[in-house]
């Protein structure tokens, strides 16, 4: 079996390197074996958050005195690009949610006593987060959004729904994005709130069956007058929009670090796929064509994972990265569909199978362009700073 078409990064911190060690050890004696049937439940099991809480990577971005290991944007890289490694975007989508998308909101945001109560759980994988934002009218236009939160004696009272959820059927935790001043432009008037998952107004209506990604669970959310007290608002009022676009800068890196992981991945099962299929009295790895183009996506993988370190070096130093990181999105992402695509095409009727890793992948890596910030919507970031 080839393994790993990139050169391993020089990890010179110690901590990152336990990190990568301790992640690949996971994914090649759980992850791998286990994907498949978690894969037809749905779903990742909880134990999995637990055992990997235990190992300290849910909270690695995390404040330490709450459970988590303070450290900086190029562990969240090697989480992503390993799990990526794995082939099962789904459980990366679970699990990424959960420690980089959502519970970050609080430990960004949170008060000191919201991030007693709600980090070290979330860090030891006891309970799990969900982030909540897309509505069925408002994805891409975050500022669009309609779900209403009014005031209500001493807290709120939330009417709206959410739809495409991960992590939204079995989440602890949800941080909801809500409108809380209508008459603020766009952007403005939108607040991000902690609900709890036995809030009696919270209703979890359905759960979506996925082209990919399927063993995270992707939901549709109701809020009738759910109630939530004042301390459930998370940071500022009115400073929602703005919260949720600087810790978009993260879930990029994080989506950006998986597709270059599922790359390595892809690309490594192809060249062994071709290696060993004969026709025309060679393999066809002996085809010039055939490891030319094999070569190529390789080099496009390498310099996305390139455009992925870079930034992470960059947010560590604390600069303003929106035009970088919005860069990696979209080639990263693209640069995935490329390879998923032509690697499927390597393996001939085979890729085209259910069951095999490659079908699953160009399947998972679908979202990739879409989610987190369209190819479309990173693009004009760019051009709106150029
Ligand atoms: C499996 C899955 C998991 C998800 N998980 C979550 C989650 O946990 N939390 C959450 O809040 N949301 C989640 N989402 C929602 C996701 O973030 C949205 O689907 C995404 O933001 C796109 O929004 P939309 O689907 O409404 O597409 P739209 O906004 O309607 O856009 C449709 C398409 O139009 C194009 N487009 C959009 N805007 C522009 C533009 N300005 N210029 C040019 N073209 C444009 C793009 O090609 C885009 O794909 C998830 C979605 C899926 C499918």
């Amino acid at each position: 079996m080839t393994e790993f078409i990139f050169n391993e990064p020089d990890l010179r911190d110690e901590d990152l390197r336990l990190i990568r060690d301790q992640v690949r050890r996971y994914v090649n004696e759980m992850i791998i074996p286990n994907g498949e049937a978690w894969e037809k439940a749905g779903m990742v099991p909880r134990q999995v958050f637990r055992d990997l809480g235990k190992l300290g990577l849910l909270g690695m971005r995390h404040p330490v005195e709450y459970g988590g290991s303070g450290l900086g944007a190029m562990a969240s890289v090697i989480l992503g690009e390993e799990l990526g490694r794995g082939s099962f975007g789904g459980v990366t989508a679970a699990l990424t949610v959960h420690s980089d998308m959502s519970i970050a909101h609080i430990a960004h945001r949170g008060s000191p006593e919201q991030k007693q109560r709600y980090l070290p759980a979330a860090c030891a994988g006891e309970k799990v987060g969900a982030i909540c934002v897309t509505e069925p009218h408002a994805g891409s236009d975050v500022a669009g959004l309609k779900t209403r939160a009014v005031r209500d004696g001493d807290g709120w009272l939330i009417n709206g729904s959410k739809t495409f959820i991960t992590n939204g059927i079995h989440a602890d935790i949800y941080i909801v994005a809500c409108r809380t001043d209508p008459t603020a432009k766009g952007s403005r008037g939108i607040s991000l709130f902690i609900v709890d998952r036995d809030n009696p107004g919270l209703k979890v209506a359905h759960e979506f069956e996925k082209h990919g990604w399927r063993a995270s669970d992707t939901a549709e959310l109701f809020f009738d007058n759910m109630r939530v007290p004042a301390d459930a608002l998370l940071g500022e009022e009115g400073r929602g929009f703005y919260y949720i676009m600087s810790t978009f800068q993260n879930e990029r890196l994080v989506a950006g670090a998986m597709s270059v992981g599922q790359c390595g991945k892809a690309i490594e099962l192809t060249v062994d796929y071709t290696r060993q299929r004969q026709a025309f009295g060679q393999s066809l790895w002996d085809q010039q064509v055939v490891r030319n183009k094999i070569a190529w996506l390789a080099a496009k993988s390498a310099a996305a994972r390139s455009l992925v370190y870079s930034c992470a070096q960059m947010i560590d130093e604390g600069r303003d990265t929106v035009r970088e990181v919005s860069m990696l999105k979209a080639y990263a992402c693209e640069t995935l569909q490329e390879v998923v695509h032509g690697c499927l095409q390597l393996h001939g009727g085979t890729g085209f199978i259910v069951g095999t890793p490659i079908e699953r992948m160009a399947r998972d890596a679908r979202i990739l362009t879409i989610g987190g910030g369209a190819t479309e919507v990173m693009l004009e970031e760019v051009a709106k700073r150029m």
